[in-house]
């Protein structure tokens, strides 16, 4: 069922072929049967059931009043809010907890008649690209348990790939819906900052998070990205552009000039396979008639340090609200409110999570703020002033997702800064503010997957559904 488009259960449900009871029945089943991957933090079985019996119903009753993702199942990152439901950022921190209001993106789905079957595992407060820095153990690769899925979002990711259901809603503040995507040889789509309201998303690093798509159908995710953008009085930072018909308006004969980023092709540490298997992909676009255009990008050394100082630094600011005393974690026999801060926070932060903390508040404090944060704040802009000057020559520019395939779970946990240096391929969107979607290219040589990424402008996401649409229908 799972690569089935939601336009074909539909029609499978008008001719009463299936249910949407069976429909969460077989998820239900698939979550069962994969339990060892340690794909979710919370299951919501008896609710999905009663919601899927309450939908046939209302299908018998009033079949026009049926929403637009009616039959559609879907999997949430633990850093969405869905209201009465635990949401714990995959953190000792907020184990226990339940939301007290939704998302608006939820929100939304619920009002098209979607069902939401639980909340997936992720690397604590989304810090982290491989889902091994999670309060619940790792999430296991679906096609390789040994190795990682990639992160934050590796639940999501495998979610998907394993068959749990349709689309899963992650995150992505500077890989982390691309990344495990690519890993786990699905779909993954970062939209525009500020496209979905950030309402009831745990926050990292505002000016970077972006909820994001994880699907193994073009147009289901365009429908979803549709469904879920727009305008809301919760979020100053969301975009007040008119949504777009993002669904109805695929048009996979759109002819494109599709930019080759070199830099990123070229660089030191790019895996061999992986550069020939999204070149091929390149020459086929090429072959149906888009015209490629080479590019290079001269601050590709900067990407990485600017966006550990800027993400780390905003980071500091949003956790410090964990303290102890409103609501999260908090450390038992204490006497004074220092100590409860102090305490509650060393208990109830993982590693990852303390180390981002402590890099943060450095790079913002008196006497390094100019030579880090403000730094980093005008590198920032060099390097969406060179990407604004390449979208002056071309509609799309290609890269790849990773430098790598996945690594063993264990393996490479020691190093940090190399980790951080493998998200070279995916930060420049988030730094930027631009829309991207990373594209299987199935499997390599040894039995692993990645992606080809392909980034547009600011709110031009149609571009990328054309092209991922184009290359579903050459599959
Ligand atoms: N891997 C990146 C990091 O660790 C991205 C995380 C994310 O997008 N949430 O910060």
């Amino acid at each position: 069922m799972e690569n089935q488009s939601l336009k074909e259960i539909q029609l499978q449900l008008s001719r009463g072929k299936i249910s949407v009871l069976e429909i969460v029945a077989n998820y239900l089943k698939k979550i069962e049967s994969t339990k060892d991957l340690n794909i979710y933090v919370n299951v919501f079985k008896d609710e999905a059931i009663e919601k899927a019996k309450a939908l046939d119903q209302k299908y018998k009753d009033t079949p026009e009043q049926m929403g637009r993702l009616f039959g559609m199942v879907i999997s949430i990152k633990d850093v969405i809010c869905y209201k009465d439901h635990p949401v714990t950022a995959a953190s000792k921190m907020l184990s226990g907890f339940e939301s007290m209001y939704s998302s608006t993106a939820v929100e939304r789905l619920l009002k098209e008649d979607a069902i939401i079957i639980g909340t997936t595992n992720c690397d604590e407060f989304a810090m982290g690209s491989s889902n091994e820095h999670s309060y619940y153990g790792p999430t296991k690769n679906a096609d390789a348990p040994e190795y990682i899925p990639g992160g934050s979002s590796g639940g999501a990711a495998v979610s998907v790939q394993a068959g749990t259901c349709s689309i899963a809603l992650g995150s992505d503040t500077g890989g982390s819906v691309r990344q495990p995507a690519s890993f786990c040889n699905v779909i993954g789509m970062k939209p525009t900052y500020g496209r979905i309201s950030r309402h009831g998303l745990i926050a990292y690093a505002s000016s970077f998070d972006q909820i994001g798509l994880i699907g193994t159908v073009t147009e289901d995710m365009a429908l979803v990205l549709e469904v879920i953008s727009g305008s809301d009085e919760y979020d100053s930072t969301v975009s007040r552009n008119p949504v777009p018909g993002f669904y109805q308006n695929i048009d996979i004969d759109q002819k494109m000039k599709v930019g080759v980023l070199n830099s990123f092709f070229e660089h030191s540490r790019m895996n061999a396979e992986i550069k020939i298997k999204s070149k091929a992909v390149l020459e086929s676009l090429q072959e149906a008639g888009h015209e490629l255009v080479p590019l290079d990008f001269k601050s590709i050394d900067y990407l990485v340090p600017c966006y550990y100082v800027l993400t780390t630094a905003e980071a500091s600011s949003n956790l410090s609200r964990y303290d102890g005393v409103k609501y999260g974690h908090r450390a038992q026999n204490i006497t004074d409110l220092e100590s409860l801060y102090k305490r509650s926070r060393t208990e109830g932060f993982g590693m990852e999570v303390k180390r981002r903390i402590m890099l943060g508040t450095f790079v913002l404090s008196s006497g390094y703020y100019d030579a880090y944060f403000e730094k980093a704040q005008k590198i920032r802009k060099i390097v969406k002033d060179e990407i604004d000057g390449l979208f002056s020559k071309v509609d799309v520019i290609a890269l790849p997702t990773s430098m790598d395939y996945p690594w063993r779970i264990g393996d490479e946990n020691q190093d940090p800064v190399s980790v951080y240096l493998s998200d070279v391929f995916t930060v420049i969107a988030n730094l930027c503010g631009i829309p991207a979607l990373s594209y299987p290219l199935g499997y390599g040589s040894e039995n692993m997957s990645s992606g080809i990424q392909l980034m547009s402008n600011s709110f031009e996401e149609h571009h990328l559904f054309n092209l991922s649409a184009l290359l579903q229908n050459m599959a």
